[in-house]
């Protein structure tokens, strides 16, 4: 189980690593950044020492000239990041919670249940609405509306397959304006996002790191987009994880998938 905090803690045991190696895949095929508090032991270092949290960050301001939507400066962390502490809690970053209190505890519930939770998404919620209290110190602060309920997707599963050639993507807008050929929404490659080294790569995507966009005209809020693109073959079991993205604004939260399609739960 995982320990309790503080500086008389002992080292994690055995059964707390094995824990936490579990939480670490679930994180990262789902494209979530995990962050443990120190001392971390050796076998989890590279869990707070990649580079992703630094690349969220950065990409956390984009350019929002020209938006039909919010232009405001946004927190994205309650979708993209979790925290975890020596004693088990959970919270959303490490800026938010020790007053406020944490979304959860690892001693008492599964991560999952955790991350889809009512406490969670209570926070999620509020923060959408700019009603955080435990935010309002915080400089990542929003300083306006936030643009997730604007630009807003879901990936619907039973409308998606993969072949060895072709994927086939649908994706129900629930934002809060129509999508345009000139709203830029496209698939994206990720598990580092923008790669550029993808396997299944194929010559008729619009960039490495750029696959293809929607094929309707327009997708009104309500509506569903049609994703469809090539892939090269490769040999079987070799998975890659893709996102949609607004170009220049915004990696939509919960459209992660992956080839061979799997939406990620
Ligand atoms: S606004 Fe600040 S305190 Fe609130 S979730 Fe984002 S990083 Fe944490």
């Amino acid at each position: 189980m995982i320990s309790a905090f503080g500086e008389e803690t002992p080292a994690y045991d055995t059964d707390d690593v094995a824990v936490l190696n579990t939480i670490k895949n679930e994180c990262r095929i789902c494209g979530i950044h995990l962050s443990l508090m120190p001392p971390i032991p050796a076998e989890l270092v590279e869990v707070s020492h990649d580079d992703l949290h630094w690349a969220l960050r950065a990409e956390g301001r984009q350019n929002w000239d020209g938006l039909s939507g919010p232009e405001t400066k946004q927190c994205f962390d309650p979708w993209e990041r979790v925290v975890v502490t020596r004693d088990g809690c959970v919270y959303p970053c490490e800026a938010y919670g020790q007053s406020s209190g944490a979304v959860g505890n690892l001693k008492a519930e599964t991560f999952q249940d955790i991350w889809r939770g009512g406490l969670f998404t209570r926070f999620r919620s509020d923060l959408l609405r700019g009603r955080q209290v435990g935010c309002v110190d915080c400089v990542r602060r929003q300083t306006g509306p936030h643009p997730l309920p604007h630009y807003a997707a879901r990936i619907l599963p039973e409308g998606c397959w993969s072949s060895e050639e072709e994927v086939n993507i649908r994706v129900q807008n629930i934002g809060a304006f129509t999508w345009t050929k000139d709203a830029r929404l496209r698939v994206g490659t990720s598990g580092r996002r923008d790669r550029t080294n993808s396997t299944y790569y194929h010559p008729s995507w619009l960039a490495p790191n750029r696959v293809c966009t929607f094929s309707e005209e327009r997708v009104a809020p309500g509506g569903t987009a049609t994703f469809r693109f090539r892939i090269s073959p490769v040999k079987a079991g070799a998975a890659e994880r893709f996102q949609l993205l607004f170009e220049e604004r915004l990696w939509l939260p919960n459209t992660v998938f992956h080839v061979p399609f799997t939406k990620c739960q």
